[in-house]
């Protein structure tokens, strides 16, 4: 068993640990002159209060198997779970994961290897060189009908099964619904880390250790989250923060078939699929305007949708104008709302909030528009235009129509 030890005779109750704490693990309390530290059930045993204390009175136990006796050394690669849908196909934000991913690896000088479940269905083998084309070394491959549940569960098991076996360092996930139920599951199986919702990943090439970087604290700062004891390290990303890159059929890699263990079931069975209320999305689009509060106001709108199409462009906006009922939460932007990564992002009266940017930085060029010359949007953009964006918006669109 792990545990927090506090010697009660070293202890000298200054608090130090209690304000090191992130997680409320540890109090001190008793009478004056008597008072000591004593550990709660928040304790997740990260051992800050342990570097904190100046008198050596914490320590901290780890049971066989635990953190302090993983061998971080026998951890290499980069492996990305390439979620794919109903029909097998793998979705965009896999190759979006790969295309970082290949950066990543290629600076830790280790291998990139795409994780590939097939269902019932037959798609060939084109999956799989698609993942190669993105930037994949290896694909493991393992074709099975209990996939096609859709049971995280046994994805998690066929996905801990490898994990144990090949022992990757680092392990990516799209932030889809379906990756955020299965990246829990597989982190709690092995015991690890897990970074949810991240924008910016990097990497330490000598330690390999990934540097997740995600807004914390109501997206009021970027902070940069660390696994430093246990392996694999962990992340989910959203689908359109990374771009994905251009594929390259000339690419060579393998592909692995490998099993699924014959004792992961489903526990359940997909009786029908109901059709998405929801259909709507600015995820995938190639051009997007998005208009911020400094259109100024309702009225404006069929200006900014006139101009988008136009430039065959759907529209997206900031969340204020989703809080006023001007537009549709489907169109915000933003940690809170879709990440988007468009190769032209036209944006007019938009201050650029760090949740707003958040979601833009998939973007390939952005052009903004405000009259703010110091507007944060503009640290985000190629084009940087400092004027009235309506006057921009209706001149541009008399432009388009001449
Ligand atoms: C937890 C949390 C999550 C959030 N999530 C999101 C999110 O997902 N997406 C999001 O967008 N926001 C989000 N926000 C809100 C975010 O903090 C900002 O308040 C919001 O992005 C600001 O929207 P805006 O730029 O349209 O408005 P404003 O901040 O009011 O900026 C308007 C800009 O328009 C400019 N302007 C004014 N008039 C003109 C004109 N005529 N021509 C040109 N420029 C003009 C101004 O100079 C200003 O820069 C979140 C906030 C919190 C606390």
């Amino acid at each position: 068993m792990s545990g927090l030890t506090i010697d009660a005779d070293a202890c000298v109750g200054c608090g130090r640990c209690v304000r090191a704490c992130g997680s409320a693990g540890v109090v001190v309390e008793g009478e004056r002159g008597a008072r000591r530290a004593r550990v709660t059930d928040g304790c997740i045993l990260c051992g800050a209060c342990v570097d904190a204390c100046p008198v050596d009175a914490i320590s901290i136990e780890r049971a066989a198997g635990d953190a302090a006796l993983i061998d971080l050394s026998a951890h290499r690669d980069i492996w990305v779970f390439a979620q794919t849908d109903a029909e097998d196909r793998v979705l965009d934000v896999a190759f979006e994961l790969l295309g970082r991913a290949r950066e990543l690896a290629d600076e830790r000088g280790c291998a990139l290897v795409a994780l590939l479940a097939e269902g019932a269905g037959d798609p060939g083998a084109s999956s799989a060189r698609q993942l190669v084309a993105a930037g994949a070394d290896t694909v493991l491959r393992c074709r099975d009908e209990r996939f096609s549940s859709r049971d995280a569960g046994v994805f998690a098991e066929w996905v801990c099964a490898l994990v144990r076996e090949r022992k990757p360092e680092t392990v990516l996930f799209g932030a889809t619904v379906f990756g955020r139920e299965l990246a829990p599951a597989v982190a709690v199986r092995l015991q690890t880390g897990l970074t949810a919702d991240c924008t910016v990943l990097a990497i330490d090439p000598e330690t390999g250790l990934l540097q997740q970087t995600r807004p914390a604290f109501g997206g009021n700062l970027m902070a940069t989250i660390v696994c430093p004891r246990r392996r694999p390290q962990m992340a989910t990303v959203r689908p359109g923060v990374f771009a994905a890159p251009a594929p390259d059929p000339s690419r060579a890699g393998e592909v692995v078939d490998v099993e699924l263990d014959c004792g992961a079931a489903p526990r359940m069975r997909v009786l029908s699929v109901a059709g998405s209320a929801a259909g709507d999305s600015i995820a995938t689009a190639e051009v997007l305007v998005v208009a911020g509060r400094g259109i100024g106001s309702k009225k404006r709108l069929p200006l900014v949708r006139e101009l988008a199409e136009a430039l065959g462009a759907q529209v997206g906006c900031t969340r204020p104008l989703v809080e006023a009922g001007w537009l549709e939460g489907w169109q915000q932007v933003g940690q809170t709302g879709v990440s988007v990564a468009p190769r032209v992002l036209l944006s007019l009266g938009v201050s650029g909030a760090i949740q707003h940017v958040a979601g833009i930085s998939g973007a390939q060029t952005v052009i903004a528009v405000n009259d703010d010359p110091a507007a944060p949007i503009f640290a985000s953009a190629q084009y940087k235009v400092v004027g009235d964006c309506v006057s921009f918006a209706e001149e541009l669109l008399e432009l388009l129509r001449a």
